[in-house]
């Protein structure tokens, strides 16, 4: 079994009616650090890691990329470093981390569809390997940013490979109607352009992404298919020798029973067997995994407090976290599994409904789960929060973000710290017409 296909990080053990994640007990954490409280098990990030490097060891060409976006952090990109991965980047502040964290940033790419001149400017400053250009706009805006320093920048082209992918709609990005990168009805117009005009872009080859959370193997058959083909038709038609393909992430987990994601190495078998087929010079491949990288490594502590049963409906428990700690179950109606840290051995069971401590309605974390009877105090262990948790939350209602702690081999180490009333506060400011005199 592939560590994506596990709902639990796969150090996770049950100790006297407790979660051991790391070899730390879970409920220890949460008395230390508080809650609610990332933990990230080392082991399983750097599992998966050697999976998909020993998937795609038969393939001579292949670079592996870690899509920062999934969980970006100092600590976390440091560790994605040892492991030989290259980093994805779609902000100055993830180029930045990166940078800051000592990554050689020849490894680094730079995507998205509206990166602004001072994040172009700042890829540029920090030589990053290179970027991948999504659009008409961008393409002459970058020549221009290379032309006055001077120099030339490797470049990706961004296409949409016009995929499906039975995916949530908001995660989908490799259909036709995709804000995302040129139809591939536009590449000719933009190689043109960049042979005959843009001197200072050097193009190296085409970029997709066709989505995330992705179950089904044909969608990346078809993609490798469809750029494989693109790029020889372009090699060609212009006579000149693209020779990277970069095919995104998009790997699915397993958040629930119901998900079904296929290993590394199926996605390896996909994608390597699409490449056979042709006998042209095998491109280098680039895939970029974020999710299926650092999810299952990731579990969210919360204490349980209030609850509510609603007379002859549901019963709810709140926990002192919810949507802006995890904003996916309210943005893409995510659904989570969890179990209660201290009561794992308890057969009480009851119905609950999991509902955050944030003022709207629509912040459920789990709509109806099976667990044993919860009181006030008890600690809810949510699985696979690594990745698009702590990236996507905010400080909704004013609230201090959670602390992350990383745990291998019976240790923890704070990696991120918890935010304090004053970090809250630390960027507002009273114009002194409106300070007060007393
Ligand atoms: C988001 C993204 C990824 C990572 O997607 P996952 O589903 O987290 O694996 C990779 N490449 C690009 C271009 C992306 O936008």
């Amino acid at each position: 079994m592939s560590f994506n296909q596990s709902i639990r990080p796969i150090t996770m053990e049950e100790k006297n009616n407790h979660l051991i994640i790391g070899g730390c007990d879970t409920v220890e954490l949460a008395k230390k650090y508080g809650t609610p409280l990332y933990v990230i098990d080392e082991a399983t990030i750097r599992g998966i890691c050697k999976e998909y490097k020993q998937a795609f060891a038969g393939y001579k060409n292949i670079k592996m990329m870690y899509a920062s976006k999934a969980l970006c952090t100092s600590a976390i990109t440091r560790i994605l470093d040892d492991e030989g991965f290259g980093f994805d980047t779609v902000s100055a502040g993830e180029i930045y981390t990166v940078y800051k964290s000592g990554v050689d940033m020849s490894k680094v790419l730079f995507n998205g569809n509206n990166k602004s001149v001072s994040e172009l400017e700042l890829a540029l400053n920090y030589k990053v390997g290179r970027i991948s250009v999504d659009n008409f706009y961008e393409a002459e805006l970058l020549n221009d940013l290379a032309e006055k320093r001077g120099i030339t920048t490797d470049i990706l082209l961004r296409i949409t490979p016009g995929i499906e992918c039975h995916t949530h709609n908001y995660i989908q990005t490799g259909q036709i109607d995709s804000k995302f990168g040129f139809d591939l009805s536009q590449v000719d117009s933009i190689i043109t352009l960049i042979l005959n005009k843009y001197k200072h872009l050097n193009l190296r080859g085409l970029h997709a992404h066709i989505g995330s959370q992705i179950f089904e193997l044909q969608s990346y058959h078809d993609e490798v298919d469809i750029l494989v083909k693109e790029i020889s038709r372009i090699n060609s038609k212009f006579n000149i020798k693209l020779n990277e393909m970069n095919i995104g992430g998009g790997l699915g987990v397993k958040y629930t029973q119901d998900d079904t994601p296929p290993s590394v190495i199926e996605l390896a078998k996909a994608v390597t067997s699409a490449m056979t087929k042709y006998s042209t010079e095998i491109p280098t491949i680039y895939i970029e995994p974020g999710r299926s990288i650092i999810s299952t490594s990731g579990i969210t502590l919360y204490t349980i407090g209030s609850s509510k049963q609603i007379p002859n409906g549901r019963k709810y428990v709140a926990i002192d976290g919810g949507m802006a700690d995890n904003p996916r179950p309210s943005m893409y109606q995510a659904k989570y599994t969890a179990q209660v840290a201290n009561k794992v051995m308890n057969n009480d069971t009851e119905i609950f409904t999991i509902a955050g401590r944030y003022c709207e309605s629509g912040d459920i974390l789990i709509e109806s789960i099976k667990l044993p009877k919860l009181e006030a105090g008890d600690i809810l262990c949510v699985y696979n929060t690594g990745a698009y948790n702590y990236s996507m939350a905010s400080n909704y209602n004013r609230v201090e973000k959670p602390a992350m702690v990383l745990v291998n081999n019976s240790q923890s180490d704070i990696i991120v710290y918890r935010e304090t009333l004053d970090d809250l506060i630390s960027h507002d400011n009273i114009p002194d017409r409106l300070s007060k005199n007393d």
